[in-house]
């Protein structure tokens, strides 16, 4: 248990894997994407350029890519993946590469994951490999999974490819003694998702949690299902593994429910899914028999809020059940300050082609454009530890 009061403001602990140089480079990455126009025209053009085959690569890999991803593939992350045992600092491993739609593309996938997943049961670092069910099997057959429409013999052969495919990750998981976390994604595919998740979670995490499910609390819905699952997995008998986010998608849901003239099933503003986030995370240590949680996220107050809690309750900080993480190249002031303090972290980090992981890559710098307050507090730490160095 940490003896000392945590404070998220010690630059010198959170950069201090950062050569004056690297320094000085993500302050100027994080200067840029302050500025909503360039990120507005960046995204577009590198868009365009893309689709017209332009090897933009080149200017990408050093100057945006590096900064958020471990490699081009496995061989390349190892190096990352070594540092960051350095400093006490585990590893998500993820196949970046967005949703694809045919056979040949998803077993392609598997596969990817598959590797990560032996290089895992190797590599004791990497803890977790995190997966999206969607890259196994067509989006449109989760919906129709999600109305509980009848499905075609042509469906149903589909579907018993994805429960195959995610059985096979399942028992590399279980056999390599690596967890494997599934992506929450849109609410209009996630009952699926769930169904399969929690299927995998009673027949693997007897023991120990290997599967975790992603719980999105921006959801009015998902504090009640994270109750009800941690109830199914006292009275069957396993460990509930269970992420904790915020949730990725708020505009896309809101847009999609309105357009449809349905409620959005998003929290009606940040503080209501401030409020549903810290009380995951207080009921999540009030069952730490029966869940292991990862607290997944960049908000300051639910990452010291955990902090207090753990020793309101008398909780060891680095107890096998808890875990906070954020995505690599963010929120480094946070991840070093809590691993200095006990708890068992890890960064978020994608792998893949480079041009495979630029729609990543944009999502990032348009999030940390639009994202009020975080960039700014990010950049402010970068300048404080750049005037501390005196560099
Ligand atoms: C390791 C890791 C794994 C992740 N995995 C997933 C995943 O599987 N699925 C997924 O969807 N996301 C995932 N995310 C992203 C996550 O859901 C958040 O989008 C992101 O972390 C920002 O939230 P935050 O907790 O860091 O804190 P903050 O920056 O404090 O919160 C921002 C979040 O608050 C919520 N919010 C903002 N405005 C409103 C509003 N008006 N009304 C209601 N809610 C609002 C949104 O969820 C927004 O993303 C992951 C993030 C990390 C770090």
């Amino acid at each position: 248990m940490s003896n000392h009061p945590i404070s998220f403001d010690n630059t010198e602990i959170a950069f201090k894997a950062l050569s004056h140089s690297e320094l000085k480079k993500a302050s100027r990455l994080f200067s840029l994407f302050n500025m909503e126009w360039l990120v507005s025209i960046g995204s577009s053009v590198t868009e365009r350029l893309l689709h017209m085959g332009i090897p933009i690569h080149v200017l990408v890999k050093p100057i945006i890519y590096s900064h958020f991803c471990g490699g081009e593939d496995l061989t390349e992350c190892t190096k990352l993946i070594r540092a960051l045992a350095t400093r006490n600092v585990g590893v998500l491993l993820n196949y970046g590469v967005e949703a694809k739609s045919s056979d040949a593309e998803y077993e392609f996938s598997v596969m990817q994951n598959m590797q990560a997943i032996e290089l895992a049961g190797k590599e004791k670092n990497i803890k977790a490999v995190c997966i999206k069910l969607t890259g196994f099997g067509r989006l449109g057959l989760f919906e129709k999974l999600q109305q509980k429409q009848a499905l075609t013999s042509a469906e149903e052969v589909e579907l018993k490819s994805i429960h195959e495919r995610f059985d096979r990750l399942c028992d590399a998981a279980l056999v390599n003694q690596v967890a494997l976390y599934i992506d929450a994604e849109e609410s209009w595919i996630q009952d699926p998702i769930d169904e399969m998740t929690i299927e995998r979670m009673r027949r693997v995490n007897k023991k120990t949690a290997i599967i975790f499910n992603t719980y999105q609390l921006y959801r009015n819905d998902k504090l009640k299902d994270l109750k009800a699952d941690a109830a199914k997995a006292q009275s069957e008998g396993f460990i509930l593994g269970a992420k904790l986010v915020r949730g990725a998608y708020v505009e896309k849901e809101n847009e999609v429910a309105k357009a449809a003239g349905n409620v959005s099933p998003i929290h009606l503003n940040k503080a209501a899914t401030d409020n549903d986030f810290n009380l995951a995370l207080t009921f999540c240590l009030d069952h730490l028999d029966t869940i292991s949680c990862c607290v997944a996220s960049h908000n300051e107050h639910s990452c010291l809020l955990l902090t207090q809690l753990l020793q309101e309750k008398h909780i060891p900080f680095n107890h096998p059940h808890i875990s906070v993480s954020q995505l690599y190249g963010m929120g480094d002031h946070i991840t070093y300050n809590l691993s200095d303090s006990g708890i068992n972290c890890t960064k978020y980090v994608p792998f893949g082609p480079v041009k495979e992981v630029i729609p990543y890559l944009i999502r990032r710098a348009q999030e940390n454009g639009s994202v009020e307050g975080q960039m700014g507090r990010e950049i402010k730490l970068l300048k404080k530890e750049i005037n501390r160095r005196g560099i």
